[in-house]
């Protein structure tokens, strides 16, 4: 009798295939094995077959032999579950789920050994300076020829140079080498009593092997981290494994340096900018156990983890961690479920907690842990608001006397400065004074926006560049194009003008986009090497700069026009979060928020910093309107090249919407993003109660329409775009 396998193979187009195991080999549910599909070869997981129903029953002689099985360990149950509930929560093929699980099949197999380098102390006859300052920063550090060229700031040649005349010598790694393990009590900080208390009950939900979703809330500064510090403390000392959730990998490099000053040791870092070899080694480590504590974005979600003892999101409220694209999901909901399927307790650790994480709490479903006030001597900033009405900017300037003159006082004193403003680029939109053409993105419902320091305009939403054009296109006049609105880089330049002693850095994700980037940055604002910041989102949270005492907003309203149902929520966050960046040392800091409306419910709280006002204010107009957390959305996009076909399949899924007690649907309309990337685009909005299995109405009702494929069907449950 020939044994018969299920496989979901990683194509997401096809359901569970049945295969044959040949003599000799064995499998089990969570294996990974190599299976024949046509003409080629793909990776796929062996699943139960009773939890993964197959359309075509293929009979015991029509089987074909599957190829191989990968030398790893098998995915666990507890991440089996995961995948089954996400793929079915976020209406997903099963296959594009387990694809996050799954490394490059180059990573799986790939070569075992590596050649790396290192300095034999020989010292070159022609020692050229770039082969001095080779040497210097190399020190006693090995690596692979590239990495050694980038600490050392030199050209790949430079290296290769000095290997040739024996400067540097080649050594054989085996690239599965274990990881140091952390030591649990390298640096164990004396805590406030607060932290104490809030550590010892983390600890002790550590201890217990057991799922507890907890948050940690905490004012900026508060000591968030140190305190799950501990928690990651005790799952090391058991010899569990944690993963901690950053909501952006330009958040790891400070990570990483505060786990090193406690831990001893780096963390496993998880990022898109890692290298076959590197990847295999950690996915390796990750499975058999051996690596303790892996840091990383959404994508370290899904890796599995051997013995999960502990799950860190922080900056728990963040809405990056929703996806937006392939699996819509939202990488705080799914952490929360795997420690439930692990079977470990779940840290989210915010100072500005979603509301629909509060309603956790609120349900009992979630525990609760408050630090209320900063470590130490910090105090919390003021925050003061400046009426753009009452005290305007001059012409062609967006900031504010009151706010010129804090700056000044505040770089008198040798101290730092922070200015916000959520805008990459020099100005949002471009347009000729003559004849009124404005850029628009060929591909895009979106204005192009343009950036001086590259000398291009481009698409935020699709990329596209061109060359900022010095005549317009429209009527041939030169000189007449005008940059209209601010970005961070126009900023700096007025910030330049009124400072040019000043030593000023943009910071967006135009110049931080890798985490050595990141660390460059850290590295010059803590040598006091920048004095003013102008920055994006990406400075608001997790830098902390003790001498940093001033953050002003530079447009307090802009979050608030774009009338999404969390735009006051996320701007109450946002601010103050970036808030959150001032006098976090010994030095008081001082926020200045540039508004025209101070009197929004908003802006009222984030001034009297009546945080809990702000929410119960939210939560009931929430509830009323039976939003998120109290009822539920899902959005359906449907898009195409071609714009009729996209219409006519969305009025096709709006014609035949269910009947539902408890649920509307409404739509289909042009999306406001019409057109993205070259697709045409409309929406529906389901909205439904919360109690109602809106993915199972969804699942019938769209399972039973057809369409060609020239058109694409995607489903956002809990959206949080709308654009
Ligand atoms: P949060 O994440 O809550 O904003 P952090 O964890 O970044 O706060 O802590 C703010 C600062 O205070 C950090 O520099 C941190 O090292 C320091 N800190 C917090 N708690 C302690 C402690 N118990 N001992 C020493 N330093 C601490
Ligand atoms: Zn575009």
């Amino acid at each position: 009798m020939s044994s018969r396998a299920r496989v979901l193979v990683l194509n997401s187009a096809l359901g569970p295939l049945d295969y044959r195991v040949p003599h000799g080999m064995s499998v089990q549910p969570g294996s990974i094995v190599i299976a024949p599909l046509g003409p080629r070869q793909l990776l796929g997981v062996v699943w139960e077959p009773e939890r993964m129903p197959s359309d075509a029953e293929v009979g015991d002689n029509r089987l074909r032999n599957l190829v191989g099985v990968v030398d790893v360990p098998p995915l666990g149950e507890p991440l089996r579950r995961l995948i089954e509930w996400t793929a079915d929560y976020y209406l997903a093929p099963a296959a594009a789920v387990v694809r996050m699980a799954m490394p490059s099949s180059s990573a799986l197999e790939g070569v075992k050994t590596i050649t790396e380098y290192r300095a034999t102390g020989e010292v070159p006859d022609r020692l050229t300076p770039q082969r001095e300052q080779a040497l210097e920063r190399i020190g006693d550090r090995q690596g692979l020829i590239r990495e050694l060229a980038t600490v050392a700031d030199v050209s790949d040649a430079v290296i290769r140079g000095l290997v040739k005349v024996g400067a540097l010598e080649a050594l054989q790694v085996d690239i599965d080498s274990p990881y140091p393990l952390p030591d649990p009590d390298h640096h164990q900080p004396a805590l406030s009593p607060d932290q104490r208390a809030a550590s010892a009950t983390l600890v002790a939900n550590v201890a217990a092997h057991e799922f507890h979703p907890t948050l940690l809330d905490g004012v900026t500064g508060s000591g968030k981290t140190e305190v799950y510090f501990e928690a990651i403390a005790e799952a090391i000392r058991e010899g569990r494994q944690t993963l901690v959730l950053l909501p952006e990998i330009a958040l790891t490099e400070p990570f990483l340096k505060r786990f090193t000053a406690r831990f001893g040791c780096e963390p496993i870092a998880w990022h898109s900018g890692l290298r076959s070899s590197q990847r295999r080694r950690a996915w390796r480590a990750i499975a058999t156990g051996q690596a303790l504590v892996t840091v990383g974005a959404r994508s370290a979600l899904f890796l599995p983890y051997a013995n999960l003892g502990l799950i860190v999101v922080d900056e728990a409220h963040e809405t990056s961690f929703k996806q937006e694209e392939g699996v819509h999901y939202h990488a705080r909901d799914v952490a929360v479920m795997r420690g439930k399927f692990e079977g470990c307790p779940v840290i989210l650790a915010s100072a500005t907690p979603a509301i629909e994480t509060r309603q956790q709490v609120a349900l009992g479903r979630y525990a609760e842990l408050k630090l209320p006030g900063r470590w130490g001597a910090a105090e919390m900033p003021a925050i003061e608001p400046i009426d753009l009405i009452q005290s305007p900017p001059d012409r062609g300037r967006w900031i504010a006397p009151p706010l010129v003159k804090a700056m000044e006082e505040t770089l008198a004193r040798r101290e730092q400065v922070l200015l916000f403003l959520n805008r990459r680029g020099y100005a949002p939109l471009t347009l000729c004074r003559t004849c009124g053409h404005r850029f628009q993105c060929p591909n895009c419902t979106a204005w192009m926006v343009e950036h001086r320091l590259i000398q291009r305009i481009t698409c935020h939403h699709c990329g596209h560049l061109e060359p900022t054009p010095r005549a317009c296109p429209e009527c041939g006049n030169e000189d007449t194009l005008v940059a209209v609105g601010p970005g961070v880089e126009r900023i700096a330049d007025e910030v330049k003008a009124l400072f040019p002693e000043a030593k000023t850095a943009v910071v967006t994700s135009d110049t931080i986009w890798s985490p050595a980037k990141a660390a460059e940055f850290v590295a010059r604002m803590e040598a006091h090497d920048i004095d003013i910041v102008v920055g994006t989102q990406l400075v608001t949270k997790g830098y902390h700069f003790p001498n940093l005492t001033l953050v002003g907003v530079i447009d307090a309203d802009l979050g608030l026009n774009g009338g999404d149902l969390r735009a006051s929520e996320r701007t109450f966050q946002q601010i103050m979060q970036v808030a959150g960046r001032a006098g976090r040392g010994a030095k008081p800091g001082h926020v200045y928020i540039q508004t025209h409306s101070p009197d929004t419910p908003v802006m009222r709280a984030l001034i009297t910093g009546d945080a809990e006002a702000f929410y119960a204010a939210e939560t009931d107009s929430r509830r009323e309107a039976g939003a998120p957390p109290f009822g539920r959305f899902a959005g359906i996009v449907v898009s195409s090249e071609d714009k009729a076909a996209a219409q006519e399949i969305a009025t096709l899924i709006g014609r035949t919407a269910p009947q539902v007690d408890g649920m509307e649907t409404y739509g289909p309309a042009p999306a406001p993003l019409a057109m993205l990337r070259g697709r045409h685009r409309f929406r529906l909005l389901v909205h439904a109660r919360r109690a109602l299995d809106v993915q199972d109405v969804i699942r019938t009702w769209l399972g039973a329409l057809d369409w060609s494929s020239k058109v694409r069907v995607t489903v956002d449950i809990d959206p949080y775009s709308f654009v």
